[in-house]
């Protein structure tokens, strides 16, 4: 079991709590605050035990020195600052004398945020000598950001090196639940997965092929499998490369993996055009399959019956589209109505697809990160969280 921030004494510590405040910022403005209001248990939790909080996230990707200008964290900072509706110290660096100077002189349960990590190029190689000055600033670290846990980067792998250290509240969420489904999963175990590629889910159909009772697999990836079995797919999104991959996943995993009976057929790929539900092996030369069709729905809803673990990764169709949103609407509706079942997404799409389309407190758990997911479901390792202490 790795540690968690409720297990430490926090009174009096400088307590260094890695975020993940990588918000879209437009002009200056914070588009979508999802990410700060996620993190503030754990601040607020640091700060009512008397801990002294030091914040740090990332914010983009830092290319020029241009970069700078528009990735700083100081928005953040004052959102942050409403939010808790209490002071939030910001320093505009990531080392030297300032920063060092307002960490000490830092009362019990105040809060400090410092400036974007990646503005320091040894961030992301985990530069050791920045792990060990990060920290040197504190006595306690926290790591709460699961969305750079598939990383190893000097403000997580780097300080926890060199502290004592636990997760936050978020990161224990996401350790107990995408973590659990994939380790210790209850059965009878349903994948459902979808998306755009079969390529970006290799690793992840293999593990789950080993783990779970049930694959439903829809998406564009649904399109690689049919050509596999020989169908004739029109213009539907394909990975050639991926048929022969493909046809060993469906050897391999015989009646287990299940595929959509019919979809969503269009000329062009757009939501203002014709549509037709068709079965999958009547797919025309000049159409593409955008959604599965409502037999598949169907069929999907009555595999997901009596599942105890639900683990979805991946839209069933183009549901950024009305006209091919229903397919993912109809397996929301679907995971919805299971009872007693812990049904968890992961996956920036599906969980961007499932918080719009209104169903966001209908499941156990929604990851909050993409990259990081998706290597939790692949069943690696992730170097944010073996970093921490047990
Ligand atoms: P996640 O981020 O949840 O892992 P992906 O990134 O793999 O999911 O896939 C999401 C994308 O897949 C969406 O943008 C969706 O429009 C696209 N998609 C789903 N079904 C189809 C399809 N039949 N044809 C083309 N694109 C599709
Ligand atoms: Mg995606």
């Amino acid at each position: 079991m790795v540690k968690n921030v409720r297990d430490l004494k926090l009174k009096g510590k400088k307590v260094l709590i890695r975020v993940d405040f990588n918000v879209p910022v437009k002009d200056g403005k914070i588009t979508n605050d999802n990410r700060i209001v996620a993190a503030i248990p754990t601040i607020k939790h640091v700060s009512e035990e008397g801990g002294k909080v030091v914040l740090f996230s990332h914010l983009g990707r830092i290319k020029t020195e241009e970069d700078k200008l528009t990735k700083t964290l100081k928005p953040v900072g004052e959102r942050l600052s409403q939010l808790l509706d209490r002071e939030v110290k910001f320093v505009a660096a990531t080392r030297g004398e300032t920063l060092e100077n307002a960490i000490e002189e830092l009362k019990e349960g105040e809060v400090l945020l410092f400036e974007n990590t990646r503005f320091e190029k040894g961030e992301t190689k985990n530069d050791p000598e920045l792990g060990k000055y990060w920290s040197s600033l504190g006595d306690i670290y926290i790591n709460d950001a699961f969305g750079t846990a598939h990383r190893a980067h000097a403000s997580n792998v780097g300080i926890a090196q060199n502290l004592e250290s636990a997760s936050g509240f978020l990161l224990e969420k996401e350790i107990k639940f995408i973590g659990g489904a994939v380790s210790n999963p209850e059965s009878p175990l349903v994948a459902i997965l979808g998306g755009a590629k079969v390529s970006d889910k290799i690793g992840v159909i293999e593990n789950l092929i080993e783990k779970a009772d049930k694959i439903l697999i829809g998406g564009g990836m649904m399109f690689t499998f049919l050509k596999a079995l020989g169908k004739n797919i029109g213009k539907s999104l394909v990975e050639e490369d991926k048929v022969e991959l493909a046809k060993s996943l469906l050897e391999k995993a015989g009646d287990k993996l299940i595929l959509p009976v019919d979809t969503v057929a269009a000329k062009e790929f757009k939501n203002d055009t014709d549509f037709k539900v068709v079965p999958v092996d009547k797919i025309g030369d000049d159409e593409m399959g955008l959604d599965i069709g409502l037999d598949s729905i169907k069929l999907f809803t009555k595999e997901l019956e009596g599942a105890n673990t639900v683990i979805w990764n991946g839209p069933m169709g183009v549901f950024e589209m009305e006209n091919f949103a229903k397919g993912t609407i109809g397996v929301c509706e679907a995971i919805a109505k299971l009872k007693g079942a812990t049904t968890i997404i992961g996956g920036g799409d599906s969980a961007a697809a499932a918080i719009q389309l209104g169903y966001a407190d209908k499941f156990t758990h929604i990851s909050t990160g993409g990259g990081a997911s998706l290597e939790y479901l692949e069943g690696k390792v992730l170097p944010g969280i073996a970093c921490l202490d047990r």
